[in-house]
């Protein structure tokens, strides 16, 4: 008689259920994926459809972190690169739209942090593109991978290097065929943080964009944005950020994160046929500012309890 015949079956299945469940999570542990893989990169790197935003503005970044292309007939724009395992999706993306990778001419970015930073050495090195950030984002970009005076140092992991970037002024416009592209430094996320301005047209009729930085206060265990030493303008830093955001002509706000402005939403509003086109919000900028403000308010109540 074989053992086996004296465990009862739902010992047996209970013991297999355990085992396989160890098994998954083993597996997911040490699946191969790449390091800046995190607890919410599967969700945020569910595959969306691209599509366009107004005239020459597509969206072609994954469903939970944007990357914007810029078209012209002499080149290309993106405006981050989202996560590493990011980058099969948004060169696919790109060339379902009808556009090739290899025309992109320029890359910037919002924050380099993993989730948006991430994709960028790779998508650089398919393309070919320029790089340009600001400097303590282009220092990050090609030296550190992660920056000193991060709020979120010690607990993000670094970003893949690209060989070289060029450095960005505040107030810069940037130019690639026909697209004129401002960088407008937005730090306190990160102090390097940046966020972007451009117009696009569909027959005559131009609007303006803005892609903001993320403008959350998030940081690493026992940092403190109200007394920092390795940040100490990070306040300030994030008000001069609010005031670009209720000043800036916005009639289409993006941002880093489509969630922060309820781009899904919208984009079901637009094309369940709901006019005006709910994409077009001149208020959204100067309500982000206001949420975001109204965080941070949060964020050093909390830490005046610390
Ligand atoms: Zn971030």
């Amino acid at each position: 008689m074989h053992m086996r015949n004296h465990i009862p079956k739902p010992i047996i299945a209970l013991t297999l259920a355990t085992f396989l469940l160890v098994l998954v999570v083993l597996a997911s542990g040490q699946s191969g994926a790449p390091a800046s893989s995190c607890a919410d990169c599967p969700v945020w790197n569910k595959t969306h459809q691209p599509f366009r935003v107004y005239g020459n503005t597509y969206y072609v970044g994954p469903h939970g972190l944007t990357s914007i292309l810029l078209t012209s007939r002499s080149g290309h724009v993106l405006i981050d690169g989202a996560l590493p395992e990011s980058v099969p999706q948004i060169v696919a993306n790109i060339r379902s739209l009808g556009f090739r990778i290899e025309d992109v001419k320029l890359i910037v970015n919002s924050h380099v942090h993993f989730d948006h930073g991430g994709g960028i050495a790779e998508l650089q090195r398919l393309s070919g593109a320029k790089v340009a950030a600001s400097p303590w984002s282009a220092e990050v970009l090609t030296k550190s991978g992660v920056g000193k005076g991060d709020p979120q140092f010690g607990s993000i992991v670094p970003i893949a290097l690209v060989p070289r970037a060029s450095t960005l002024r505040d107030g810069q416009t940037l130019r690639v065929g026909d697209i004129k592209l401002t960088a407008h430094f937005t730090p306190g996320h990160t102090p390097g943080g940046t966020s972007w301005t451009w117009e696009s047209c569909e027959g005559g009729r131009c609007l303006s964009l803005v892609y903001s930085d993320s403008m959350t206060p998030v940081a690493a265990d026992g940092f403190r944005f109200s007394d920092s030493r390795e940040y100490p303008t990070a306040v300030q830093d994030f008000e001069k950020s609010f005031a670009f955001l209720r000043s800036a002509p916005c009639d289409i706000l993006l941002t880093s994160h489509p969630d922060a402005s309820g781009l899904w939403q919208r984009l079901e509003g637009r094309q369940s046929g709901v006019r005006p086109d709910p994409l077009v919000s001149p208020n959204a900028c100067k309500e982000l500012a206001g949420r975001a403000s109204e965080q941070l308010r949060r964020r050093l109540e909390s830490e005046k309890a610390r």
